[in-house]
């Protein structure tokens, strides 16, 4: 799993995790608390019905007074005018829900319901009862007040409201619940419930006490129950809370919490994945940069991680990078330096496994000319001598010739091998060989005048001194010049330079000739090697020269010429005056 993922799953599951069990307990106690506040409510009901009896009660008396003073009455009542006096108190003004009532004074009804006989006693004693009557399917309050003239109990005359629907309206509006009044029996004075709705509810409001709400269940419906008795019992009303009702709204914030839920695990989602993407993407990159290490690429960019450790390991990885990149770099110089020497190792074994066999072809071939030579000559003078006898046969005169021809070549070939170990000065060891140049152009300029146009030019150092003794270096270079002569028969151009290279002398011959085939290349310096294939050739020449060269302790080196065609040998020679290395 990617890092990156692993982030957004543990944020999620933590989300999960964190909310769901909050979530339920919040449930279980909104639920709680709006039943608990319900109950409290009730319990407050309870006590506003009893200030609101009280207060009724108080208002239904001065009521009950205003309409018993009315002084129409007391005269209609006198006259004994009980018509008179039922219109008079039926148009005294009361209260709006209000009925008049009077009695005369044998206690008969003249206006409004029969009030009971105590009732009408107590208010001829001179009391101003208030009190609440229950009749089967109605309760009601009533008020008397006593109307006196003259000294005589006239009757009585007041107000009587009935505990009914608009009153029951009242009730629930102030206390927030419906409300059933119900009679002496228990049977339903006035309600907010219809019938259907009473229902059972008030078998089961019978089996509850005053007090405390209780909780009852009716046809699937939950509701919160309080009883409060009016007038000492003689009617009760029941307060009713529909708990189904009070709890409608925790589906609806159920939803809130399950919507705001959701946004909350986007919004969760979306950070989790910012931050997943802000700290897995540096050390993807890492990751990338160590698969291009393994690859051999150790310059992969880097990115800078804005999380602290991400970017403590990426800087750490890139310092390990740099050191094993400075390691490899040491290693594929130590590499280099090691084939370069080993290049050099292989060139210098060959070079003197060359040496050893000019130095032993040398040895061998002057060894051979001394061999040679004494033989040759004794075996001249007898043909000399019989060249002098057969004076008179002209064909063995000629047989003669041609084999002592044939014997002074082999002489002088003899001798050319011996230059090499021949000492050539008196003793000279250095020489300029700027002179020696000039010298060999002289030599070589009176060989031009033969007309092969071949031009030779000097140039260079007058004052640097090589250690070589002249003859030497000039029959080296006499050998070079004619090579090169002989390489341009159609004329050319001969330069010979001289310059100081550090603590070596260099001398080059250049010509303007065809230069060197490459297969020749490699063999030139080898005794008795010729492409020339008239008798000139013997191939000796440049054999000699790199003797001679060698035994000055320098080297001859043949090559072709870069800037054109043609040839190039380079004459390197100690300096005189220098301290020579062992080669
Ligand atoms: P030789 O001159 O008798 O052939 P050298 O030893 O002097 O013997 O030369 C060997 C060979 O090197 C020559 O035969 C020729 O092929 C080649 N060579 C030498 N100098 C030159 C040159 N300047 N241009 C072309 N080839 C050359």
């Amino acid at each position: 799993m990617s890092l990156g993922r692993a982030l957004v799953f543990l944020v999620v599951a933590v989300l999960l995790a964190g909310s769901v069990p909050v979530g339920l307990a919040l449930d279980r106690r909104l639920a709680a608390a709006l039943e608990e506040k319900a109950a409290a409510d009730l319990a407050l009901a309870r006590v506003l019905l009893t200030d609101r009896l009280a207060s009724s009660a108080d208002m239904r008396m001065m009521h009950a007074k205003d309409v018993a003073a009315t002084p129409a009455l007391a005269a209609a009542l006198l006259a004994g005018d009980t018509v008179e006096a039922a219109r008079v108190t039926a148009d005294a003004p009361r209260g709006a829900l209000e009925l008049p009532v009077l009695v005369d004074s044998e206690g008969r009804s003249r206006l409004g319901p029969q009030p009971a006989a105590t009732l009408v006693e107590r208010t001829r004693a001179g009391e101003m009862p208030v009190v609440v009557v229950s009749e089967p399917g109605s309760v009601r309050m009533v008020a008397l007040a006593p109307v006196h003239a003259e000294g005589r109990f006239l009757g009585a005359a007041g107000v009587v409201s009935a505990f009914d629907a608009t009153e029951a309206a009242a009730l629930s509006g102030l206390t927030r619940a419906d409300v059933v009044v119900l009679d002496g029996d228990g049977a339903p004075a006035a309600s907010t419930l219809d019938e259907a709705g009473l229902g059972g509810l008030l078998d089961a409001a019978r089996t509850i006490g005053a007090g405390e709400a209780s909780r009852i269940e009716r046809d699937g419906r939950r509701w919160l129950l309080a009883s409060a008795p009016i007038a000492d019992g003689a009617a009760s009303v029941l307060f009713l809370r529909d708990l189904d009702r009070e709890l409608a709204v925790v589906p609806d914030l159920r939803r809130v919490a399950l919507v705001s839920m959701a946004v909350a695990l986007v919004v969760a989602l979306l950070l989790g994945m910012l931050v997943a993407a802000r700290l897995a993407g540096p050390v993807r990159a890492l990751a990338r940069a160590a698969d291009r290490v393994a690859a051999g690429d150790l310059d992969a960019p880097l990115a800078r991680a804005g999380v602290s450790e991400v970017a403590h390991v990426a800087d750490a990885f890139d310092v390990m990078r740099q050191r094993l990149a400075a390691r490899l770099r040491d290693l594929e110089r130590a590499n280099r330096e090691l084939e370069d020497r080993q290049e050099r190792l292989v060139a210098l074994q060959a070079e003197l496994l060359q040496r050893d066999r000019r130095e032993a072809a040398g040895r061998l071939l002057t060894q051979l000319a001394h061999e040679v030579r004494n033989p040759v000559a004794s075996v001249r003078n007898c043909l000399e001598l019989l060249r002098r006898r057969v004076q008179e046969d002209p064909e063995a005169r000629e047989i003669a010739d041609l084999a002592i021809d044939e014997l002074l070549r082999m002489h002088e070939l003899a001798e050319r091998m011996m230059d090499l170990d021949r000492p050539r000065d008196d003793g000279a060891s250095e020489c300029a060989p700027l002179e020696v140049c000039r010298h060999v152009a002289r030599l070589a300029g009176t060989a031009a005048d033969e007309g092969d146009g071949v031009r030779v030019e000097v140039s260079g150092d007058e004052t640097v001194r090589a250690a070589i003794a002249p003859d030497a270096l000039k029959q080296v270079l006499l050998n070079l010049v004619r090579n090169a002569r002989e390489a341009m028969r159609q004329g050319g151009r001969i330069d010979l330079r001289v310059e100081a290279v550090e603590d070596r002398v260099r001398v080059q011959v250049l010509d303007t000739g065809p230069g060197i085939d490459a297969n020749v290349l490699p063999r030139v310096f080898d005794p008795f090697f010729t492409t020339k294939a008239d008798v000139r050739g013997v191939g000796l020449g440049l054999f000699t020269a790199e003797g001679l060269v060698r035994a000055a302790g320098g080297r001859l080196d043949a090559t072709n010429r870069t800037d054109g065609p043609g040839a190039r040998f380079d004459v390197e020679l100690p300096r005189a005056g220098v301290a020579v290395e062992a080669a």
